[in-house]
């Protein structure tokens, strides 16, 4: 009895395995190689996919633990910061903000919450899900975030206890003042959570010096690793307001208090979710590549790469959608030109010339496309690339243009 007992769940497969091969088995799966040049992912290295491949080993493996401690350090490194709680979260970028919100937020609170693009929506939904309230400053679709108004909202809510905002708005490709509106939030008392998944690893971002208390970040953009998971770090005072809340987080999963078990400090590590190991050597390889190159470098590339691609995209009579100031580098907004079709110029460049780039998202919606120079994706050879397959595919609709007008024009930018 105990046997048949036994031996049935592997007959089952074996017959489950026989039918598939007969009927329905599918073969591997092998995606074509594609440049990634647009919101994220981002192109990731063959060293970070080598470091995917590696030996899976147990979440509590002391030499596991060691890597855990080696990642905090390189992420406070790229974070510019020293605070103790600093880890990766095992979920994407979406979870590091859900984990930012519902541990600072209590039901009741007041969260002043910026929104110029799509990500500031989104902190809106996470602060009312925290049964709180948000007051929103709203600022035009590729402005940044006009810090009078941060002012003017905290003099009208002087119980806010939160300020939100998007660092580096991917869907616009704008920068706003992260310094200056984390310096407003400790003049009203209030904590800052900043929301800087596009901006890490691209520009400059210093959480200690400008004393931001929350903050967030994403694998798949310019650190280019693997979609998934989500540095955070949270200052002493964002950990200390964590500590003295009345009400239980929300998230079990989310919650900072049980997850600083497993990834705090000194103490024994408990167990509280596996770590999704592989992803986390990527991490630290990607993290290891950047630290090689250096903070400074990697910020200088890509200011190099945005600025050969504008020229090029320039000298083909196109137009940047954000006023220079505020330009990320890592993410450029182009206006379609009139009697372009949107869609087919993005399908064309992905199947005729396997390189993705974005679509306008939400208020820009079929008025821009989003060139991404994220990370690894920023080199030289993905600016001309670019320049070149959009040529090719913008003659193709009787757009008419200059030929090599772009490529001569970044070119003649990168030899400045
Ligand atoms: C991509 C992005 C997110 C969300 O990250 P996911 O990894 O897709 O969940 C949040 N904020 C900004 C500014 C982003 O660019």
């Amino acid at each position: 009895m105990r046997l048949a007992y036994a031996a049935s769940p592997n007959l089952i497969l074996f017959a489950s395995f026989i039918a598939q091969d007969l009927t329905t088995m599918t073969n591997s799966f092998f995606p074509p190689i594609r440049t990634l040049m647009g919101p994220g992912p981002s192109d990731v290295s063959p060293r970070v996919l080598g470091a995917l491949g590696r030996p899976t080993i147990g979440h509590l493996d002391p030499l596991f633990v060691t890597l855990m401690d080696e990642i905090k350090g390189l992420l406070q490194y790229v974070f510019q910061t020293e605070n103790a709680l600093t880890l990766p979260v095992s979920a994407p970028g979406s979870a590091g903000m859900e984990a930012c919100f519902v541990n600072l937020v209590s039901p009741g609170d007041t969260v002043i919450v910026c929104q110029n693009g799509v990500f500031g929506g989104r902190m809106k939904e996470n602060v009312e899900r925290c049964a709180a309230t948000a007051i929103m400053v709203q600022d035009e679709w590729g402005q940044p975030v006009d810090p009078e108004k941060v002012r003017e909202a905290f003099k009208s809510n002087p119980k806010a206890s939160l300020l939100a905002f998007v660092h580096a708005e991917t869907s616009t490709g704008t920068r706003s003042d992260a310094e200056t509106l984390c310096a407003i939030a400790r003049e009203n008392g209030a904590l800052s959570i900043v929301d800087t998944v596009t901006s890490l690893g691209g520009i400059e971002l210093k959480v200690d010096d400008w004393g931001a208390d929350a903050v967030y970040s994403g694998s798949q953009k310019c650190l280019s690793c693997v979609p998934g998971i989500s540095p955070v770090t949270f200052s002493p005072r964002a950990v200390e307001r964590i500590q003295n809340r009345t009400h239980k987080v929300q998230s079990w999963f989310l919650d900072m208090q049980l997850v600083m078990g497993y990834w705090g400090g000194d103490s024994k590590r408990a167990y509280h979710h596996t770590a999704p190991v592989n992803d986390l050597y990527a991490l630290h390889e990607s993290l290891v590549m950047l630290q090689e190159e250096g903070l400074e470098s990697a910020f200088q590339r890509h200011r190099r790469n945005h600025e050969a691609l504008v020229a090029g995209l320039e000298a083909m009579g196109l137009a940047m959608a954000v006023s220079p100031e505020w330009r990320l580098p890592q993410l450029n907004s182009v206006l379609i030109p009139e009697g372009i079709d949107d869609a087919s110029v993005r399908s064309s460049l992905l199947n005729d010339f396997n390189l993705e780039i974005g679509a306008g998202l939400g208020a820009l919606a079929g008025r821009t496309w989003r060139i991404g120079l994220m990370g690894y994706a920023s080199n030289t050879a993905n600016v001309i690339a670019c320049l070149s397959a959009l040529e090719a595919v913008l003659a193709g609709q009787g757009y008419s243009l200059p030929t090599g007008a772009g490529i001569d024009a970044a070119r003649q930018q990168l030899a400045a």
